[in-house]
């Protein structure tokens, strides 16, 4: 089908004290219903701003905004506030690391869920109070008609993370973004919540985009896979594709500092050395150069001067060849 979301050379610049920071530098990326897109990297690749942006959650005065960022057919870069607002919550919304950012203290959580319900569908008090119950029992809070009445700070952290997700999907949005949304959680909880998104997505059939730097929850999330670097994508792919035949070295870096269910973490954690580029200063050619070990490998093209495209469809940006991609992959980085 066609995609819901469609971002297409989007350029994200904020001014600072410091200068200009490139935090997206031509990001193009494509999402259908019903799909989940992983967007992983390391802080500071772009991945939250990017999101932030597709929700015009970015603050216009410091912040230039290019490219086109479509939603089922609408534009959104230069769309109004008005407009924006009126899509955030019904058509598109999101999930944030800590509820507490989305929930307010004052107001109990079943108002909370219930106010987008009102806003954007025009229910009655009484229909969205009944909604919010419904939708406390869908994300597994136990003794919803009791516990809608409840405050935030009465809620465990756990459950905190479900009434932001019940309130996020109150209006059945078709595009979710959920940035990190279990990582302050423990192992149990954060299991439990990623079944209920896939559960409420497979319910809902919305398209989500699934930010983290965790590959392990994007094995276990993800349709498409796409790796950000210093705000570019550098690889695209299939899940599937993208963690059993990775071909960019910073892919196999983030895959080779991934601890192995069942295997000894600390023997296998093996962080990738160095640190993400400057966004203010960001380094000629490749951007992955300076920390990457197979720049010496590339023939013809300069990984320190040509920057490497990222071709369309299931791709790196990288200079390697083909054959070397798959030979260093399986050779010197495939775990054994
Ligand atoms: Fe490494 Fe060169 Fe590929 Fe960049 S283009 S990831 S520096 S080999
Ligand atoms: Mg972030």
């Amino acid at each position: 089908g066609d995609p819901y979301l469609t971002v297409d050379d989007l350029h994200v610049r904020f001014s600072t004290e410091d200068g200009v920071v490139q935090a997206v530098n031509g990001l193009s990326f494509g999402l259908e219903r019903g799909r989940t897109l992983g967007i992983v990297g390391e802080s500071g690749s772009g991945k939250s701003v990017t999101n932030l942006t597709v929700l015009g959650l970015h603050n216009p005065t410091t912040t230039e905004v290019t490219g086109s960022i479509e939603l089922d057919g609408q534009e959104l870069i230069g769309a109004s506030e008005k407009k924006l607002e009126g899509l955030r919550g019904h058509k598109m919304a999101m999930i944030f690391q800590d509820p507490l950012t989305a929930l307010s203290p004052y107001y109990t959580i079943g108002r909370q869920i219930a106010e987008p319900y009102r806003k954007h569908l025009g229910a009655s008090k009484k229909e969205a109070h009944a909604r919010a119950t419904e939708m406390l029992h869908k994300v597994g809070i136990p003794n919803p008609k009791l516990r809608v009445n409840d405050y935030p700070h009465q809620f465990s952290g756990g459950m905190r993370q479900r009434a932001m997700i019940a309130m996020a999907l109150v209006c059945n949005p078709d595009l979710l973004i959920a940035d990190e949304p279990t990582t302050a959680l423990d192992v149990t909880v954060q299991a439990q919540i990623l079944d209920l998104l896939r559960d409420l997505q497979q319910e809902f059939g919305s398209a989500i985009v699934f930010i983290t730097h965790d590959l392990g929850v994007i094995a276990n999330m993800a349709d498409d896979i796409m790796v950000m670097y210093g705000g570019r994508a550098v690889e695209r792919g299939t899940a599937r594709e993208v963690l059993r035949s990775p071909q960019h070295p910073y892919t196999w870096g983030l895959l080779s500092s991934m601890p192995r269910l069942g295997g000894d973490v600390n023997a296998q954690l093996r962080p990738i050395e160095g640190t993400p580029p400057s966004l203010l200063n960001p380094p000629p050619g490749c951007p992955f150069h300076p920390r990457c070990d197979f720049q010496d490998e590339v023939t013809g093209a300069s990984c320190v001067r040509d920057q490497p495209k990222l071709p369309d469809g299931r791709a790196a940006a990288c200079h390697l060849t083909a054959e070397q991609k798959r030979t260093f992959f399986i050779e010197q980085i495939k775990p054994r």
